[in-house]
């Protein structure tokens, strides 16, 4: 018998009958043994239906009223899957954030979880009941109700998870698995079988969301054992995120091609290369609270160097204002940008042990012609960046120089 919490988000809670699907499915772990702690997300489309329905009335919606507001969606559908489960001859009961007392902090609309109290869930479970809660809310010291952010049942799950100690934290989602690249872009992509905690936080943060990026990193802090898999299929053993000892034995050297279209560059040039200076350039865009992600600060030439960084595209107008702001003090020659662009990440937790995976991706890309702007790296991941014209052939050629279809 294992205790199993396993979370279902708004697709695979979208209609009455996706519902009793999911009784089904949860109907089945029960009957083969194991105690279940379901955590559920609102049905598809209603967390941005409430949300739009709060900005007719106030075009900035107070937060407190909001999370009061939002929090709705998951409370409908924990009723009714606890009524679905009954409908099956299960015994189920279900419990709103507050409820279980999921504590959190006060800060509303992206709350952080502070404590959970299991004792009710457990006693539930061991009276023989499937213990249904509602994912993404909580409730702060003061008896407020929270929220943990978009995509926050996933944290949800894995906080129940690590509370309970549960056996493992199963996602249910409407793909089925994590991939070695989004098979839009490379048909050939295919779904690991585990892939490390690190390594999906490198995956995660370059695009290919599968999981809200908190979860991954609460999981791995509580050593939760966390698997993705599709609420849509019956058979299939999704991914298994996890510690890099408990994975396979002979790391692949790379495990995914990610990448991402979100970021704008944007390049100051020829100013003079003096300490202080990355600083005086970066210091006000910091200040207009801009995340800047790639930076590449030439080797000095005559006095003068030129600085690239990236931003978000949405901060992208914004960057550029701040720097033709104090591009005379700075003694700037010019201030450029360029929003076409697209970064592409090699990531793996076995180039540690490896060299050369960082020439082979220059010359796979340098042999379709490909120019890199910009390189990035960190102990796990090349990222490079590109025009993002060649976004797609890139992510392809890369894919298949590493050998990721033959990746099982
Ligand atoms: N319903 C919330 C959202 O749409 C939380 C979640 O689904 O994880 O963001
Ligand atoms: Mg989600």
């Amino acid at each position: 018998m294992a205790l199993i919490v396993q979370k279902y988000g708004g697709t695979s809670v979208g209609s009455p009958e996706r519902i009793r699907n999911v009784a089904q499915r949860v109907a089945k772990f029960k009957a083969q043994g194991h105690q279940i702690v379901v955590v559920v997300s609102a049905m598809s489309g209603e967390t941005n239906r409430l949300i739009a329905l709060a900005k007719e009335i106030q075009a900035k919606p107070d937060p407190r009223e909001l999370d009061v507001m939002v929090s709705t969606g998951e409370q409908v559908t924990i009723a009714l899957l606890s009524m679905a489960l009954m409908e099956m001859g299960l015994k189920a009961k279900s419990y709103t954030g507050a409820q279980v007392r999921v504590l959190t902090d006060s800060a509303f609309t992206k709350a952080r979880i502070l404590a959970i109290d299991e004792e009710k869930m457990r006693a539930d479970l061991d009276a023989g009941f499937v213990v249904v809660v509602a994912g993404f809310q909580g409730v702060d010291g003061d008896g407020n109700i929270t929220t943990l952010g978009r995509g926050g049942s996933d944290t949800t799950g894995v906080a129940l998870a690590a509370a309970l100690k549960a056996d493992e934290c199963q996602i249910y989602t409407d793909v089925d698995g994590v991939y070695t690249t989004d098979p839009r872009i490379e048909p050939k992509a295919k779904r690991l079988k585990s892939i490390t905690f690190e390594e999906m936080l490198e995956m995660a943060s370059l695009g290919s969301k599968v999981l809200q990026i908190r979860s991954v990193e609460f999981a791995g802090k509580y050593k939760v054992k966390l698997r993705v898999l599709s609420s849509f299929e019956e058979e299939g053993e999704g991914t298994l995120i996890t510690f890099e000892e408990e994975s396979k034995m002979e790391q692949p050297i790379i495990s995914g091609i990610a990448f991402n279209r979100d970021e704008a560059k944007i390049t100051v040039r020829g100013v003079p290369d003096k300490p202080g200076i990355a600083y005086q350039i970066l210091g006000p865009v910091a200040d207009a609270n801009i995340e800047v992600d790639m930076i590449i600060q030439n080797v000095g030439v005559e006095g003068t160097t030129d600085f690239s960084f990236t931003v978000h595209k949405n901060d992208f107008e914004k960057a550029i204002g701040i720097l033709k702001g104090v591009q005379g003090h700075l003694e700037a020659k010019d201030v450029l940008g360029d929003d076409r662009i697209a970064k592409v990440s090699v990531v793996g937790v076995g180039m540690r042990s490896h060299v050369g995976v960082a020439s082979q991706m220059f010359r796979t890309l340098a042999e379709e012609g490909i120019n890199i702007q910009m390189i990035s790296t960190s102990e796990i991941k090349i990222s490079v960046v590109i025009d993002e014209k060649y976004l797609e052939l890139a992510v392809r050629v890369l894919h298949k120089a590493f050998h990721l279809e033959q990746e099982v």
